[in-house]
């Protein structure tokens, strides 16, 4: 193999960035300031339908400040996916309170809704569900269950920033939504998050949990953290959301590509009424252990220079922070099935071809 690897991820960060964070090293000023407050304002025109947006220095603590904004307190119980990210029951779990896992559909990788009225108990305050992938979750029936119940509900949209649901963008939806601004993510700040608030008094209090429970200095009104993001971030936040809108659409362009043409292997769906942002493109070898699994994805890396990703191995649930014993078949069936192909913007049409020829070589190997 000498063919130049297609890495699996790639954030652009160009001199339109430099210059941003060239002006504010010029400034004096780094640390939140004036950068931070037009990056919120911008986000929230372009990905939160004008809800208020809050600026963190992670996407991990957003969640953890709206979990805190939403009262949730050790010995609560919030419903997660068990196939995401570890940070979406890491941010409960640091509460004291219990994450408390579900299945995914198969179909749309998110949590499966119905599902989730089976996990309620009396000591359950709230669900997180994930937008994975880019594809949102269904955002319509978890409101139904959660207004029934009285439950809050908090985005995890960490991997989303644009996906819609019958038109209506995630981060709309819930009492809270958190996305990532970390290098691999749609968009960056270098680290960063964005998190939205259904209305004034959610934003008031992640403001005062940001900053030490502060808004008045020395005036501490509740015990809060520095969570607060830098004005040097912002800037780089600030540029590269102008550019967003273009990327997901060669994200999705190439999506579309890859649905046309790729064989032997299950092509992601597009549940009815969603827009898929396509954080990634993954793929599942349908029936395949994880070891058949991995030598697909040893393949398109060692023979055909296709950097590759599984996203996630290991459900949740069952990492050596959590250790549950749970049946959650479509989770398990995920994490040996998926492959996640590069979609990012950097993949030009001869990558893309490539990609294309790989998969279909490997498939067709039996591999
Ligand atoms: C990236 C990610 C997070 C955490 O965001 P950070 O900015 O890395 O803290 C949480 N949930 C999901 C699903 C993610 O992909």
């Amino acid at each position: 193999m000498n063919k130049p690897m297609i890495p699996a991820a790639k954030p652009i960060i160009g001199d339109d960035e430099r210059r941003a964070v060239d002006r504010v090293l010029a400034s004096g000023m780094v640390a939140q300031g004036p950068e931070v407050a037009e990056f919120e304002k911008e986000f929230s025109a372009q990905l939160a339908g004008s809800r208020e947006c809050v600026a963190v220095n992670s996407g991990t603590s957003g969640q953890h400040l709206g979990l805190l904004a939403s009262g949730v307190k050790p010995g609560d119980e919030v419903i997660v996916p068990s196939f995401t990210f570890a940070a979406t029951a890491n941010s409960v779990a640091v509460i004291g309170a219990t994450p408390v896992f579900v299945d995914i559909d198969i179909d749309t990788f998110c949590i499966d809704p119905s599902a989730i009225e089976d996990a309620i108990t009396d000591r359950t305050v709230g669900i997180q569900p994930v937008h994975l992938y880019g594809h949102p979750a269904a955002m319509d029936r978890i409101l139904e269950i959660a207004k029934k119940h009285s439950l809050f509900v908090g985005e995890d949209a960490a991997q989303a920033h644009g996906a819609e649901l019958n038109g209506q963008q995630v981060g709309t939806f819930g009492q809270w939504a958190m996305f990532s601004l970390y290098p691999t993510k749609n968009m960056t700040s270098g680290e960063g998050g964005m998190v939205s608030a259904e209305g004034p008094e959610i934003a008031r209090t992640l403001r005062l949990l940001r900053n030490q429970g502060m808004e008045k200095q020395y005036a501490n009104e509740i015990p809060g953290l520095n969570n607060r993001m830098t004005d040097i971030h912002a800037a780089i936040g600030r540029v590269q959301l102008t550019k967003l809108e273009e990327w997901t659409k060669r994200r999705q362009e190439l999506a579309a590509h890859f649905d046309a043409n790729l064989q032997g292997v299950v092509v992601p769906k597009v549940a009815d009424g969603a827009t898929h942002v396509y954080h990634q493109y993954t793929i599942r070898i349908d029936g395949a252990s994880a070891q058949e699994r991995d030598r697909f994805a040893q393949a398109l890396r060692e023979e055909h220079g296709v950097g590759c990703g599984v996203y996630y191995p290991t459900p949740v649930h069952r990492l050596p922070a959590f250790e549950l014993e749970l049946d959650l078949p479509n989770t398990e069936k995920a994490a040996r099935e998926v492959l996640s192909l590069p979609v990012h913007p950097s993949v030009s049409d001869a990558d893309r071809d490539r990609i294309v020829e790989a998969v279909n070589a490997v498939a067709t190997a039996g591999a």
